[in-house]
């Protein structure tokens, strides 16, 4: 077997997500046979270092032992049940563990299995509390410009990413859509502290505004990760808090792609020391095994569901694979593993090693941006730095530095022009190097297209 024959057999009978298929008549798909650590393996033997963590989701490497250890063990004993009804350990222990470890106040752990579902289980959680309190009235959802919560409609109508969006516009809800803090846009001279509280005023604006017709307000802490890693800082979800408190109105905070430790906290919510009412957490979770997600929330919003079932009050929600037993083994062994090899602490070696792989980007004629919260890292692209006028979107420069990438044994995926780094938290320092390496000279080969 090799790459080409399954490639073809692939292309045959496959639809890949995110993907122009046609691109595949000149981009060939890559068939990865193993996984070990940071590295992946296709079936020529070409090796290949998950600088992307497999679409954020890898932790502690692929093939990770422990987690191996812990699913087989599960496999023997149950590997999944219908958790209406019924429960397992498994599920209990990870629910356990989720309150313990989520900040203070996030006593109730419903699962799901994949991002989009625990966003759409906290949107529904939200309308569904006011709902069974009799405040019909409110049925709105406030975002922010440049988000992103998945891809289902409910989902996508509360994300902002017009690549993703804006086919789909007539199947989706009206959302009210502030604009953010993203400090890509602040004046020179203006720190991210200083633009985010100016931007806050905008947020309160909408609330005051819109407050008696809302549910909540659904963000993305510190980082807009699928928004080209957009960043801002943590006094904006500190004045959020308030407002929501304020206003009477919740506050979702969207972990999928920040939480267990991507900012460099376990979760990014702790930066500013608040609690969301909802935290939806998936992709780290499972350490990039498997699909699961969560939706942690308050005592006082299960209490508003609590009642005779006569009342019709329930949360009815389901999927067929709510709780699934292997999927909560494999989180358990995850967190298992930040508690064990204290990993939020050691992982501030790699973050400082990361900026300084990133210093000689900063006076790159073509780099308007060099911008890093904790692990992620991201390098802005632009055809005119002083201007910062960005290259057209058709010339495709990130899919040329894709390319190059990969070629040299590097998987980069750039955002548009946006270049990020989101390692696995088992990448050395001299491969965080390599990246910064592979980085440049991909940069350079594309600006010459
Ligand atoms: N929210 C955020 C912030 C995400 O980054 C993503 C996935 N990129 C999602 C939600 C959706 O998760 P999933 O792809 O598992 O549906």
């Amino acid at each position: 077997m090799n790459n080409k024959i399954l490639a073809n057999r692939d292309l045959a009978v496959l639809w890949h997500p995110c993907t122009q298929m046609k691109d595949h008549e000149n981009l060939p798909m890559i068939p990865i046979k193993t996984g070990r650590g940071v590295w992946l393996e296709d079936f020529d033997g070409k090796r290949y270092l998950d600088a992307v963590s497999s679409w954020w989701v890898n932790l502690f490497g692929h093939a990770n032992p422990i987690i191996n250890a812990a699913l087989k063990e599960q496999l023997d004993t149950l590997e999944h049940v219908i958790f209406a009804g019924f429960t397992h350990e498994t599920g209990i222990k990870l629910a356990e563990k989720l309150v313990d470890i989520t900040p203070a106040g996030l006593n109730r752990c419903f699962y799901a299995d994949n991002g989009s579902a625990a966003v759409e289980v906290a949107l529904k959680m939200s309308f569904h509390y006011w709902r069974n309190g009799g405040q019909t009235q409110k049925t709105k959802f406030i975002t922010l410009e440049n988000s992103y919560h998945g891809e289902t409609l409910g989902a996508l109508a509360v994300g902002n990413v017009a690549l993703y969006k804006e086919t789909y516009a007539p199947l989706l809800m009206d959302v009210i859509t502030v604009p953010g803090p993203d400090c890509y846009f602040r004046e020179v001279g203006e720190t991210w502290a200083e633009y985010s509280t100016r931007r806050f005023t905008l947020m309160e604006q909408a609330l005051q505004q819109h407050a008696g017709t809302v549910c909540a307000v659904i963000i993305e802490p510190l980082v807009q990760c699928a928004g080209s890693m957009r960043m801002y800082d943590p006094v904006y979800l500190k004045l959020l808090r308030q407002a929501c408190d304020k206003y009477g109105v919740h506050l979702i905070a969207d972990e999928i792609a920040v939480g267990f430790g991507r900012t460099g906290t376990l979760f990014a919510c702790e930066q500013a020391s608040i609690s969301p009412d909802f935290l939806c957490l998936s992709k780290g979770l499972t350490g990039g095994y498997l699909p699961l997600s969560a939706v942690l929330t308050t005592d006082n919003i299960y209490q508003a569901f609590y009642a005779d079932y006569t009342q019709l009050t329930a949360f009815l929600h389901s999927h067929s694979y709510t709780g699934n037993a292997l999927a909560c083994r494999a989180a358990l062994a995850t967190i298992g593993i930040f508690q064990q090899d204290n990993v939020i602490n050691k992982n501030q070696r790699l973050i400082a090693k990361l900026a300084e792989v990133a210093v000689r980007f900063h006076d790159h004629p073509n780099v308007a941006e060099v911008r890093q919260t904790g692990m992620i890292l991201a390098i802005e692209l632009v055809k005119n730095k002083a201007t910062r006028e960005p290259f057209a979107w058709q010339e495709r420069r990130g899919l040329k530095v894709y390319q190059y990438a990969l070629a040299q044994g590097v998987l980069l995926r750039p955002l548009g022009n946006v270049i990020y780094f989101m390692p696995p938290y088992v990448i050395t320092e001299a491969e965080l190097e390599l990246l910064a390496e592979v980085a440049w000279h991909g940069i350079q080969y594309a600006l010459k297209g």
